[in-house]
């Protein structure tokens, strides 16, 4: 297995010239500095070739350049490339169209475009206080949702991402979400650990803190991604529904990580049974090309004429792209995501039999996470290990990414292949030896 030395000298000269010009607050992972892509390969300025288990945060969902995306790119540029949200053009009608068709729920479905996730979810939070009349929100710890103002209230996977921006948007409360792998909850005896945070919600939030009349919505992750990839438990959704259900509260899911064929549906909350009443989008919807948006049904999309809207919404390179992005996800890539995501838990699962630095692994789709633990009857979390892992990995030409205090996110693009997953678990396995090894961590921990 060959081992580069990176940052390579373009890689590094390239690194000096960001730190001058490019704002701090980017948390870069480490020194990848990119090239050129195919597919789930990508090259670096120096020539290394890595593969690519991160995908750009899941971002890249038919894979790096797929030439029929940068052909509608190109199509589309010829033609024009920008019209301002003022007017129309076809694409944006046709991509509404397609989100009306797999919106996961059975009403008809309204759409308005946004730039990225943080927006999606602005968008979101405004539609829901303006149809409710109400202002209050329920969010959960762990997840993350943005950095605008709004979504960033939302947000509450670290600390760092609220301190020195206080105050941020009124209104949200924040319960756990219900992490089965490390519960703080006690449960009632024959209920789903799901079912228990729901019922903390109903006695301890609607009980005690929140009139329910004020909730506008409930946000929610249908797994949470930045937080640790966590997949809550069966009865989780059932009894959330019901909740908002008997409370008149509209149930948000945030499908920007999870949605677009993650998991090997069209969106992660498919797996759950339920339907939700918003559901907001980005990342992997065209491929890379900046866009996302919010699927809401018809009925509650009761927001006046000029109440919302944006310059880009609706570009009209990201609606190609995203049209081309929809065609081969439902042509090819839904079934790929699920025959290699089935084979890719089953290979992670017999990685972790051998390490006992691995404490679970769990994923839907391509939408895989694997925790770190310093010992695995004690479930403490191994940050620092996790860390080693990804850096020994991208030295041996494999890029992923952390998530979660010691999670590492399997999240390639949904092109990706099986020979290609079993040239980078190598590369993985390889890396957690080494990092165990260094962390002195053996089978008798
Ligand atoms: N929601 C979720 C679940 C996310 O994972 C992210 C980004 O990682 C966002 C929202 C924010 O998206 P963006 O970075 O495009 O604003």
């Amino acid at each position: 297995m060959q081992i580069y030395d990176l940052p390579g000298p373009k890689a590094k000269a390239i690194i000096e010239r960001d730190s001058a010009v490019i704002s701090p607050s980017y948390a870069r992972a480490y020194s990848f500095v990119m090239d050129h892509g195919k597919g789930s390969e990508v090259w670096d300025v120096d020539g290394n070739h890595f593969l690519d288990f991160a995908a750009g945060i899941a971002v890249t969902a038919t894979g790096h350049s797929h030439p029929k995306v940068v052909q509608a790119i190109k199509d589309q540029s010829e033609k024009f490339l920008h019209i301002s949200a003022d007017f129309y053009h076809e694409a944006w009608v046709e991509l509404g169209e397609r989100l009306d068709q797999i919106a996961p729920f059975k009403e008809d479905a309204v759409s308005f475009m946004t730039n990225s996730g943080t927006e999606s979810v602005e968008a979101a939070i405004k539609l829901a206080r303006y149809h409710t009349g109400a202002s209050q929100f329920i969010g959960f710890l762990g997840a993350f949702h943005g950095r605008t103002l709004g979504s960033l209230s939302f947000t509450a996977s670290k600390p760092l991402y609220h301190e020195g921006f206080y105050p941020l948007m009124n209104g949200v409360v924040h319960v756990p979400y219900p992490d089965p792998y490390r519960p703080v909850f006690n449960q009632r005896p024959g209920e789903d650990y799901g079912e228990t945070v729901v019922r903390y919600i109903e006695d301890q939030v609607l009980g005690k803190l929140l009139p329910a009349e004020d909730v506008a919505g409930l946000l929610v992750e249908s797994i949470q991604g930045e937080g640790g990839y966590i997949i809550p438990p069966a009865g989780f959704y059932p009894a959330l529904r019901d909740l908002c259900d008997r409370h008149d509260i509209l149930l948000i899911v945030d499908e920007v990580q999870s949605g677009m064929g993650r998991t090997g549906k069209w969106w992660a909350i498919e797996h759950f049974g339920i339907e939700p009443d918003i559901v907001c989008v980005g990342k992997g919807i065209a491929s890379g090309i900046p866009l996302g948006a919010i699927i809401a049904r018809k009925s509650i999309v009761t927001w006046p004429l000029g109440s919302h809207g944006n310059t880009y919404g609706g570009n009209p390179i990201a609606c190609a792209a995203a049209l081309a992005t929809l065609d081969l996800i439902q042509d090819e890539y839904l079934q790929n995501t699920k025959e290699v995501g089935d084979y890719a838990l089953d290979a992670l699962n017999e990685i972790a039999v051998r390490h006992p630095s691995v404490g679970q692994v769990r994923g839907i789709g391509l939408m895989i996470g694997v925790e770190f633990v310093k010992s695995k009857q004690t479930r403490e979390p191994a940050h620092d290990l996790s860390e080693r892992v990804v850096h020994r990995a991208f030295e041996r030409g494999l890029l992923s990414l952390g998530c979660g205090k010691s999670t590492i996110r399997i999240s390639p693009p949904l092109s990706i292949t099986k020979s290609e997953l079993d040239d980078g678990f190598e590369i993985f396995e390889e890396s957690i030896t080494l990092a165990e090894k260094e962390f002195q961590i053996s089978h008798v921990a």
